[in-house]
């Protein structure tokens, strides 16, 4: 039977994106009609009772989605180790007729969810005894259900692609870094930057590999040399020799060697000051990395797992075994709660025992991946060329306007090309460059420091060439001896390369391996699930959105927000489920004036019943003659004065910016991955030419051959658009709802 009341809570270290996975859990909760209940402070508050744990209402979830931290408190509790303390929480919830549980914590607030569902039972039969509870209460409850979610800033668990709260302290941490980077370049100085990781080497790997770090320790996978400090050393002077003006070092706080000896970041700080001779600084960011705003992707992994969390709930039986609720790629899984608290545990101790091997399998494939990464990049000049080695020629470009993290794909391309020993050719200013024979050698130090730039350090344009230029191109590939191209570009260069490839027969010069790696902030491609610079600009959104709904407290408004996408809706249906518009507008839906009407009667409705807000994001081309203009006059004339209503146009801010850490490390693994391809198919006898992309959270590559069946030519965009599916469940928690049947109610 589906519960009637359900409880949350948050527990152990708090992480930004807590609120939005409470919002997101009340508020299916209470569209199912269910009696919702918060438990604050985490077990403390089960175990104390009273005012601690408080029945909720729609209005208590109003204003939290973009704040950081959790509102309802999260607390470590002893007492809640002891049986005693267990037996009193299950009183307290028996006091309410709470039997459904949500708790999101790390893994040790999850084993002990686990453990107080195992004794629960045996926890009612003692407080009948004790007369603490009826008979008939204990019997009402038989079982107790809980769905974890996993909160925690080092992305820690098994079970879940990202932890609640990850993204937001790499957010922080890149934010810090890449300040430290700037004034540590004015004065060529090195910098040592401690980041939170006791046994989880997550945000110094990822913070490294998006900043451009020199070196990155972390607990899984220690210097696998004895004299490790040499090597740092030896690595840092020839970096200044070949050009750096700064060093930084990046370390997780459990690093250690291989002998399980702790390096502590004081010891690395002393060290390099000593034998380098310079002054060196060291910056411990510590709780910086738990604060602020959750990141747009914070703000929609809590949101769907919350939601989901209730939903696997109310589909579910109470002596279901328990789950935890993550995502892999952008899909809600469901794993055995208890497998993923082993499984974690497991990671922990490898360290401990040293078998580092065993610790990095346990991390998984695309840790292992960018760390194999990392190790080429941050290296001070490429391994020398094998003796015997004849090096390709591979070509590396930009195409369609900028996006936010371009650059970390080039500077990866780049130096993963050179490393293996290839000649490395750039065409500057996308195809004019290429018509115009605008073409340079790169260099190690010609991509140094570009994995933090927004825009195009090589330059960008929309200009696609003509039939009547295709024989320059030809022409300068020809000459240049190119064996290879990787693309970096939106919608007209994916067009183009596939063009290309479409006339190889006509033109030889075509017929090499040619890669499309998705970058622009629309989010219009095909074969990937996320293009690069689409999560920066989703930040942009929200951040400016997070300032638009402040300046509109004091007043009675309502706010159109126009943001970019051509004619894809992912910027506008996600920036609207981060930052809670009550309506989106999508031209995938099309817009019908009905639909207007009815977002503004009910608009007049709430503003009457004191509503002072009210949030409205509109994808630029979602309806040619209903214009944001056109919404905005229809409103502010049908509010006669109730509330006034403002358009915002976003405009080209979004395309700006510094590229957030999502779209540096996953431009820098694919375009990795891009150039071993190329490697691949200009070596082999009949070569291929692809798209790259993200599915389901693995890298795939498609055949170039597929980009017309895969795509809606007349509006630009896939045919399959994976993210339509969480309109209906943005549209359920930005307002109330009449009451849903549970799923397994009978229908009337
Ligand atoms: P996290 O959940 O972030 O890993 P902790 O390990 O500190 O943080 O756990 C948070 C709280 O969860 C603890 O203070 C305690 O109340 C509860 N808890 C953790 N482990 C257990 C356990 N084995 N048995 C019972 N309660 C536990």
């Amino acid at each position: 039977m589906a519960p009637k009341t359900l409880a949350i809570l948050t527990s152990g270290g708090d992480a930004s994106g807590m609120n939005p996975a409470v919002r997101a859990v009340l508020r299916t909760a209470l569209n199912y009609g269910l009696e919702v209940y918060a438990i604050f402070e985490g077990y403390q508050g089960m175990v104390d009772g009273g005012d601690k744990i408080q029945r909720m209402a729609w209005s208590n979830t109003s204003g939290i989605l973009q704040r950081g931290g959790t509102v309802i408190g999260s607390a470590r509790c002893a007492a809640f180790r002891t049986h005693e303390g267990r037996r009193q929480a299950a009183r307290h919830l028996l006091e309410h007729d709470i039997d459904s549980l949500v708790i999101i914590g790390g893994d040790g607030s999850l084993s002990g969810a686990h453990l107080f569902r195992q004794e629960w039972a045996g926890l009612l039969v003692e407080l009948v005894e004790l007369r603490q509870v009826t008979t008939e209460m204990a019997l009402r409850h038989p079982a107790l259900s809980i769905v974890g979610l996993v909160g925690s800033i080092d992305n820690d668990m098994y079970g879940t692609d990202m932890t609640i709260g990850a993204d937001s302290a790499l957010h922080r941490i890149v934010e810090a870094i890449d300040a430290i980077n700037s004034t540590a370049a004015s004065h060529q100085r090195t910098f040592v930057i401690e980041v939170m990781g006791r046994n989880c080497g997550y945000l110094a790997l990822m913070s490294g590999l998006a900043t451009g770090a020199d070196w990155v320790l972390i607990p899984e996978s220690p210097p696998d040399v004895e004299n490790w400090e040499e090597k740092l050393l030896e690595v840092l002077r020839a970096g200044r020799k070949a050009g750096r003006r700064d060093h930084i070092v990046v370390m997780a706080e459990g690093a250690r060697d291989r002998n399980g000896q702790p390096i502590s970041a004081t010891h690395v700080t002393k060290m390099l000051e000593d034998k380098l001779g310079e002054e060196v600084r060291l910056t411990v960011l510590g709780h910086v990395q738990r604060g602020g705003a959750p990141s747009a992707f914070d703000r929609n992994l809590g949101t769907l797992v919350g939601h989901a969390a209730v939903e696997t709930l109310m589909n579910g039986k109470p002596d279901d075994e328990p789950q935890l609720i993550g995502m892999r790629g952008n899909r809600i899984v469901h794993t055995p709660l208890m497998q993923c608290v082993e499984k974690t545990r497991a990671v922990a101790e490898a360290v401990a025992a040293k078998d580092y091997e065993k610790a990095m399998e346990l991390r998984g494939g695309s840790f292992n991946e960018s760390f194999r990464t990392l190790r080429t990049l941050v290296r001070a000049l490429p391994h020398p060329r094998d003796p015997g080695q004849t090096p390709l020629r591979l070509m590396v470009m930009n195409s369609g306007s900028p996006a936010p993290g371009m650059n970390a794909a080039l500077r990866s391309a780049v130096r993963i090309g050179l490393d293996r020993g290839h000649v490395m050719l750039g065409v500057r200013n996308g195809f004019d460059g290429l018509a115009s024979a605008d073409i340079v050698e790169l260099d190690w130090m010609s991509v140094d420091g570009w994995a933090s730039l927004g825009g195009s350090e090589l330059g960008t344009n929309r200009n696609v060439p003509g039939d009547s230029e295709y024989y320059k191109l030809a022409r300068n590939l020809e000459e240049f001896k190119v064996q290879g191209l990787l693309l970096v570009g939106g919608w007209l260069g994916y067009q183009t390369a596939y063009q290309l490839f479409a006339a190889r027969r006509m033109f030889t010069a075509f017929n090499i391996p040619i890669v499309c790696l998705p970058a622009t902030i629309d989010n219009n491609l095909p074969g990937s699930e996320l293009s690069i610079g689409a999560d920066t600009a989703l930040n942009t959104i929200v951040e400016a959105v997070d300032k638009i709904k402040q300046s509109a407290v004091a007043l009675r408004r309502c706010c159109i927000v126009e943001v970019m996408g051509r004619y894809c809706g992912y910027l506008a249906m996600m920036g609207g489920l981060a930052t809670g518009a009550e309506r989106v507008y999508l031209n995938e839906e099309g817009v019908a004036l009905r639909d207007i009407q009815t977002d503004l009667e009910r608009m007049l409705q709430e503003f009457q019943d004191r509503k002072r807000l009210g949030l409205i994001i509109r994808n630029e081309f979602a309806n040619v003659t209903y214009t944001t203009e056109f919404m905005r006059t229809l409103f502010e004339q049908e509010s006669k004065g109730l509330f006034d209503v403002r358009q915002v146009i976003l405009g080209h801010m979004q395309q700006g910016g510094s590229p957030s850490p999502f779209d540096r490390v996953q431009a820098t693994r694919l375009a990795a991955r891009c150039i071993d391809y190329l490697i691949e198919q200009a070596t082999s006898e009949a070569p291929e030419s692809a798209f790259i992309g993200l599915e389901a959270g693995k890298v795939q590559f498609r055949p170039l051959e597929d980009f017309p069946r895969m795509v809606d030519e007349a509006h630009a965009r896939p045919k399959k658009q994976w993210w339509l599916e969480l309109k209906p469940i943005a549209q359920r928690l930005a307002l109330p709802m009449p009451v849903q049947p549970a799923p397994s109610a009978p229908k009337k």
